[in-house]
């Protein structure tokens, strides 16, 4: 899942509207923040193949270290310290740990049984929404346009870089998913590692941004 994860960021914010988005759009990508530094440093691995569809041309061969179940719960917990320490807010850190548990929820419905239990464990699962293109793209599309709408409504902008950074990052998003779908390119893994860490963390810094020039509205 690719945007998805992006909406339970954006959605997040509403459940503490007082912490920036960057820590709940970093929470909820975190998995795949480390995955590109992980395959770089040779932890973990992925290739390009030939699919039908272009959610399957990715094949997830080894990556226990940011997406076995286990992982992601010590992934979750440290995250949610990591943002209680440098935050002091006790329910945005759980907000936090929440949203990147999270990313192991949608990826265990939307994979093929690629997902490891622990490290080293034998057993994958994974429900294979992308066996669907049409149904991951429904249900993918219809979070990201709730998240976003939450996020939106929550807060409002202060000025002219507080909505128009929100629209290109929005606009961004949408047309790197439909872009990516309608691609038949098979990059080098590398490449996509690069590609995926400098885009994930750059992600990161958008919402940042976003979030320093919005402020949460006031109910009524
Ligand atoms: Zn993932």
């Amino acid at each position: 899942m690719f945007i998805g994860h992006y909406a339970v960021g954006f959605a997040s914010k509403k459940l503490a509207p007082q912490t920036s988005l960057a820590w709940f759009l970093a929470g909820a990508t975190l998995l795949d923040l480390l995955f590109p530094l992980f395959v770089l440093l040779g932890w973990e691995s992925a290739r390009f193949v030939p699919a039908q569809s272009p959610f399957l041309r990715i094949s997830l061969d080894n990556y226990p270290w940011t997406h076995s179940l286990l992982m992601a719960v010590v992934w979750s917990v440290a995250f949610a310290l990591l943002c209680w320490a440098v935050t002091r807010a006790r329910w945005a850190a759980l907000v936090a740990g929440a949203a990147v548990f999270s990313h192991w929820i949608l990826d265990f419905l939307t994979h093929r049984p690629d997902l490891p239990l622990w490290p080293g464990s034998t057993a994958r699962v994974g429900l294979g929404l992308w066996y669907s293109s049409a149904g991951t793209l429904v249900v993918e599309g219809l979070l990201f346009v709730a998240g976003v709408w939450i996020y939106a409504t929550t807060t409002k902008a202060r000025d002219g870089v507080g909505r128009w950074a929100l629209v290109g990052l929005v606009a961004f998003l949408a047309l790197s998913y439909v872009g990516d779908f309608l691609s038949s390119a098979q990059p080098d893994a590398r490449v996509f590692a690069w590609v995926g860490l400098v885009l994930g963390w750059v992600m990161v810094w958008w919402a940042w941004w976003i979030d320093a020039h919005r402020e949460v509205r006031s109910e009524g």
